[in-house]
């Protein structure tokens, strides 16, 4: 096993996990099997007691793992699916390290920090790397770790202690390094000082840059890399430009040209590694695929605009993955996505009492979109305004996709509108709703004391139901009995009012194994007008986008029924991709 390590300096947040993600990606495309581990330094076990706000959207994976936003960067540069054991956060090693001394793994020894948490996080590693993540089955042959926060940070410490004596452990040509430093221009100079000092501190702690990969908002000039190589006792084909690009797609291209794959082949000796052709043939391919996919923005394409109304648009972390399923569906569609991101409160009449220009200039995005999006999420704040959204969307037969709580809020606008009852809610929304008006319920086999990692959550299938062919959700699915997504919710759809609203048009189409709880709607009179209870867009692919996504951004496009037929799709050869 081969460990590419990437750890970052000068500040968090730059960038560390698509540098990370698109490594792999490139690493992939010699024909080798790819997999992940992200370190997370703080002691919460998991990401889903956090607020999106703070901390980015939570990633749901097969397993129900509720992880870090770059577990997603990861399935989707390197098509691998992940478990919750490659998110290691310091929460979860204490856990595992506590749990064994309550067990008497450890009789007779004081359990300290060095050597039993850093051994603990080694052989966590060790064993998690191993794990086949990819349809080959097949043990991996290279393992990304992308440590996060800051080397030198009080949190990471017992992480980067373990990675030094990992180094030794695994052997220098099994382990390399790549440091994310930032290069700021100041005065229109680029500084190397902030580099210099994290390389500093890298060293001081017993780790060794292989390459130094320098965050810049423009190209680095020359001189910036020869001094950066100079002082931080490196060679400058160590020293890696990764300015900013239009889009993070173009990452993977931007390091290939910079011949970061050449060094590390020669670095952890990949030639010691057995390829057969299929493998190299494989990895010939998706170089090919990805560069003609994420090459395909043209200026001249026409634009889709997508009003996305959420509650946490002040952080566009928030919806990582939202926003990636509806990039992966424009390129498909070759269309130019622009989202218009619209805070849902500021649809609501408060606002208009109380800032007029921001309730317009809201409804002037809402009304002036192709395709309304009502994204997933917790509590009462903004929930009406979605509600007015999904009313604009339904009544002026916008195309609309509804995700999780999008299904819920869809739902109660149509109980309320259609049906008559005025009052129809949630009782997530309204502590003590009445039963009449009870339209999303908790769903009874949830716990209701604890919160960290209870919710309904992770693959689960989705059965079509008889007479659904005509759903146009369906045929974008190609037509299966049942699907199988990643879910995250504790309320659901009122099963006791199913029936009212399927004799009132509104079909839900797709239905969990017990045939009671609600997956996925769709109404038939309407260009495109779906929500479903899951999340669709975490396993959206740059190569492989998510279906409802794909739905959405085709109807919004005007070209929903060659999308079903099939004329967008990827082809290999040239002619056919070229519109
Ligand atoms: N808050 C809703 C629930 O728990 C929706 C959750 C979500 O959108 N992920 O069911």
């Amino acid at each position: 096993m081969k460990y590419v390590v990437v750890s970052g300096g000068v500040i968090s947040g730059i960038g560390k996990g698509v540098l990370a993600s698109s490594t792999g990606m490139l690493l992939k495309t010699l024909g080798l099997k790819v997999t992940s581990i992200k370190i997370d330094p703080y002691m919460n076990i998991d990401a889903g007691t956090m607020s999106p706000l703070e901390h980015g959207e939570c990633f749901v994976l097969n397993d129900g793992g509720e992880t870090d936003l770059d577990l997603g960067n990861y399935e989707r540069y390197l098509n691998v699916t992940l478990t919750k054991d490659h998110n290691i956060t310091t929460g979860k090693i204490y856990s595992h390290v506590i749990a064994r001394e309550r067990k008497g793994d450890y009789l007779g020894k004081t359990v300290q920090i060095v050597p039993h948490l850093t051994n603990a996080i080694q052989d966590w590693i060790e064993r998690v790397s191993r794990i086949p993540v990819d349809d080959t089955g097949l043990e991996p042959d290279v393992c990304i770790i992308e440590l996060g926060g800051t080397v030198g940070d009080i949190e990471s410490a017992p992480f980067v202690e373990a990675l030094r004596q990992f180094q030794f452990k695994v052997g220098k040509e099994n382990f390399a390094l790549i440091h994310v430093s930032l290069v700021p221009v100041i005065h229109g100079e680029q500084k190397t000082k902030p580099t210099q000092a994290a390389i500093k501190d890298l060293r001081s702690l017993g780790l060794v840059p292989d390459m130094i990969a320098c965050r810049c908002s423009e190209q680095l000039e020359q001189s910036t890399i020869d001094k950066i190589a100079m002082f931080c006792h490196v060679g400058s084909e160590q020293v890696v430009n990764v300015h900013d690009v239009n889009s993070t797609y173009h990452v993977p291209l931007l390091l290939l040209e910079q011949k970061m794959i050449d060094y590390l082949h020669n670095r952890l000796q990949l030639n010691d590694i057995t390829l057969n052709d299929d493998d190299k043939q494989r990895g010939n391919d998706l170089l090919t695929k990805w560069k003609k996919t994420t090459g395909n923005f043209d200026a001249s394409m026409e634009t889709v605009k997508i009003a996305l109304v959420g509650k946490y648009t002040n952080l566009k972390d928030s919806y990582l993955s939202v926003i990636k399923a509806l990039e992966h569906s424009s390129m498909r569609c070759r269309r130019k996505l622009d989202i218009m991101w619209v805070e849902s409160t500021d649809l609501e009449p408060e606002t208009q009492e109380t800032d007029k220009a921001r309730f317009h200039e809201a409804w002037n995005k809402v009304s002036s979109a192709d395709g309304v999006l009502v994204p997933g999420g917790f509590g009462t704040r903004g929930t009406e305004g979605m509600i007015h959204a999904a009313r604009w969307a339904r009544e002026n037969k916008i195309p609309f996709l509804g995700v999780c709580l999008g299904l819920q809020i869809a739902t109660i606008e149509f109980v309320r509108d259609v049906i008559g009852k005025t009052e129809a809610s949630s009782t997530e929304f309204v502590e003590g709703l009445d039963e009449e008006n009870q339209v999303v319920i908790y769903m009874p086999e949830i716990d209701k004391a604890t919160m960290g990692g209870n919710m309904r959550l992770g693959l689960r299938p989705t059965y079509f139901q008889d007479n659904s062919e005509w759903s146009k959700i369906r045929k974008l699915y190609g037509s299966p009995a049942s699907v199988e997504e990643r879910h995250r919710h504790r309320y659901e759809i009122n099963p006791e009012i199913v029936s009212e609203l399927e004799e009132n048009g509104l079909a839900f189409v797709g239905k969990d194994e017990s045939n009671k709880r609600c997956e996925i709607f769709e109404l038939k009179n309407h260009p495109y007008y779906v929500a479903t209870q899951y999340h669709p867009e975490y396993t959206s692919k740059v190569l492989d986008p998510s279906k409802p996504f794909l739905g959405l951004i085709a109807a919004a496009s005007g070209i929903l029924d060659d999308v079903i037929d099939g004329k967008y799709d990827f082809h290999t050869d040239s002619e056919s991709t070229d519109f």
